[in-house]
């Protein structure tokens, strides 16, 4: 393990913003990580984990700790019966090519979380997920080093208080654990409907015939999302930078009284229900929007998206945000909340 110094941040974020960290490491072993612990206890450095950085913004003010990037790669496959197969995975692997590797291997339960950037080790911290599947579906337990105690557990996946775009990693035991592998339990059948709607209306006109494989599930969910989403390769961005609002099934009269073509969507509690941001943003004026004092736009096909044209500042970033927010709370009385996390 070779310790670097005031390394810059925005290299290690795929909206390209933020100051200088003290120390930066890359985790390629998972022996490396208690040599790693150690050191940063000895320097009074924190110690924080990341991987591939498309769901954090860096303050500018920078990071005075040890940044650790996990880089433990590793993909086994145990097939149980001709049904059940279990596949464990460096928490450093490319997410997306973990997903094409399953499907290629005819294997179903990830297939519709194609191309979301990242690492595999992230997936469980906020719950990915998309087009009807997230990883709380398929995950059975998670390797990780407990900073708390200083060993190394296992959490099975009953233990990790997932919820929508959520889990106990990122709330009530955030900076805890060190994910170094997760297990998936995946299965030799293909993708059944009824599919999440965007995904049947897209396969209702694009695909012939009557049953589908892993693969062309993972073809059509690639196809749509990169016709949506920008590729944070060429244009910095966090994916979606909002999550959409849950709020109280009893508002939505008074809000379909002004809006009455307003779009909402069941929760799985009745007395809830779930409005997509990327409308509210629409409708506050932010669609396809080139703020030139900041530097940020919305992405030309997803309002939800917010991306990085010419901002050098994380400030001018949250300059932006807070001018959204400020125009859906004026016109709606709702509060936007913020996906990606902003560190330290
Ligand atoms: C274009 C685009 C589209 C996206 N689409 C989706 C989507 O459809 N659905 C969705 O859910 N998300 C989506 N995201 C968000 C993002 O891809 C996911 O949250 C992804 O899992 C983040 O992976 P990462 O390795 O980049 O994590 P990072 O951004 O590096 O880290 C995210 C969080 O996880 C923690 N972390 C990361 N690795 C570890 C580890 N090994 N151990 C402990 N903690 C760790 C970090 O400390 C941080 O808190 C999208 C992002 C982009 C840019």
């Amino acid at each position: 393990m070779q310790i670097q110094e005031n390394v810059p941040l925005k290299n290690h974020s795929t909206m390209r913003l933020g100051g200088t960290v003290r120390y930066f490491a890359e985790i390629t072993q998972r022996s490396e990580i208690e040599e790693a612990v150690t050191w940063a206890v000895e320097h009074q450095a924190p110690p924080l984990m990341i991987g591939g950085g498309s769901n954090i913004i860096w303050r500018d003010e920078g990071f005075e700790g040890l940044l650790l990037v996990n880089k433990i790669m590793g993909y086994e496959e145990f097939a149980e019966d001709d049904f059940n197969t279990y596949i464990t995975v460096g928490a450093g692997e490319n997410w997306d090519s973990v997903v094409e590797r399953s499907v290629k291997a005819k294997l179903s339960g990830i297939e519709a979380l194609s191309l979301i950037p990242g690492t595999a080790g992230a997936t469980p911290i906020q719950n990915v997920g998309a087009y009807g599947q997230e990883i709380a579906n398929t995950l059975v337990s998670i390797e990780a080093y407990d900073l708390h105690t200083r060993q190394f557990v296992t959490i099975p996946a009953a233990d990790c208080a997932f919820g929508y775009r959520t889990s106990r990693f990122k709330t009530t035991d955030r900076d805890r654990f060190f994910i170094m592998s997760i297990t998936l339990h995946l299965i030799k059948q293909n993708p059944l409907p009824p599919f999440y709607r965007a995904l049947g209306e897209y396969l209702s006109t694009h695909h012939k015939g009557e049953t589908y494989t892993p693969a062309e599930i993972r073809d059509a969910v690639i196809d749509i999302r990169s016709h949506k989403l920008p590729d944070p390769a060429k244009v910095a961005n966090n994916g979606s930078f909002f999550a959409n609002p849950v709020i109280s099934a009893q508002l939505l009269p008074q809000l379909q009284a002004d809006y009455p073509d307003i779009p909402h969507w069941p929760t799985d509690d009745p007395a809830f229900i779930k409005i997509p941001a990327a409308w509210l943003i629409e409708q506050a004026g932010f669609k396809n929007k080139h703020d030139k004092e900041t530097g940020m736009a919305t992405w030309k096909t997803q309002p939800l998206v917010l991306v990085n044209e010419k901002a050098n500042t994380t400030a001018d970033l949250l300059k932006f945000r807070d001018k959204i927010t400020a125009a859906v709370a004026e016109k709606f009385y709702i509060t936007l909340q913020q996906e990606p996390e902003l560190l330290p």
